[in-house]
């Protein structure tokens, strides 16, 4: 992360030269180093198709198309700085796009075009997640970005997203594995959580072995889509291991199921940012 006088100063001489023929340099592949260079409004509605439903209410995929800018920005701004040859990478670390968005996303970008969320005139980390569970989660227990606009913030309204609730089975040994240990587990608990109740540290003891890992470890351990979540509560049942849990994601930003519920309520894509990013506004650059 290059220094906040840096980025203000960046975000300025961008802003001085920017147009609707900006471009980005995404880095496709990170094996072959295939960079794609597209124009900036092409990838935001790439995407706004590659992370979120087209069914989704215009409002809400207008909301994603201006955290996707946002986001990438930040991105093309630290290249910048770094004399990096690609801006942005493509996979869900960064953000997934599609080459061939279709027309609702297409029309959301078109509806934003130069649209930025910006705190004090710098773009944002415009993190985003499937569904939060109910409140989102701090940047710094989600992703170690200890940001000012991504504070938790009630939500409430992502309780009908797919997978919201989940259950995950782990036999003994399999949780022994990915603590470390080398015995089959014999107890487990959430030994720590954040101050929106996720878990931060996990305790595993096999027999009179003890071990204590990060819980953003354990999820990496067990595979992002497995352990879909921090939110969750863990206990030994039958032999097995039954991990429960809300929520799809690091839970940190904008909750997109929420953002598609505040979007049929009647909120607009500014609302609905404004609540997930507080402290944020938007600005059109070109
Ligand atoms: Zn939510």
């Amino acid at each position: 992360m290059i220094p906040r006088s840096c980025a203000v100063l960046a975000l300025a001489l961008f802003a001085a030269s920017a147009s609707a023929e900006e471009l980005i340099r995404v880095l496709v592949s990170a094996e072959s180093r295939e960079v794609l260079e597209l124009r900036l409004e092409d990838y935001v509605a790439g995407v706004v198709a590659g992370e979120m439903p087209a069914s989704f209410p215009p409002e809400a995929l207008k909301a994603q198309a201006v955290a996707a800018r946002s986001f990438a920005l930040t991105r093309k701004i630290d290249a910048q700085a770094a004399g990096r040859a690609w801006d942005i990478g493509a996979s869900v670390l960064a953000q997934v796009f599609s080459r061939s968005p279709g027309p609702a996303a297409r029309a959301a970008a078109d509806a934003t075009a130069g649209e930025v969320l910006v705190m004090e005139m710098e773009p944002v980390e415009a993190y985003f997640h499937a569904s939060c569970g109910g409140r989102t989660e701090g940047g710094l227990a989600a992703l170690g970005r200890d940001l000012p606009y991504l504070a938790p913030v009630e939500c409430n309204r992502c309780g009908r997203a797919p997978g919201v609730r989940w259950t995950l089975r782990l036999a003994p040994a399999e949780l022994a594995k990915a603590a470390g240990l080398a015995r089959a587990a014999t107890s487990a608990r959430v030994a720590a959580r954040s101050t929106t109740g996720r878990a931060e540290k996990v305790e595993v003891q096999a027999g009179d072995r003890r071990a204590v890992l990060a819980a953003t470890d354990l999820r990496q351990r067990l595979g992002f889509s497995r352990l879909p979540s921090l939110a969750f509560d863990v206990r030994l049942e039958k032999g097995e291991f039954v991990i429960e849990g809300r929520g799809q994601g690091h839970g940190a930003g904008l909750c997109q199921w929420g953002a598609a519920s505040f979007a049929r309520e009647g909120k607009t894509y500014r609302e609905i940012l404004l609540h997930y990013y507080q402290g944020t506004d938007v600005v059109r650059m070109y």
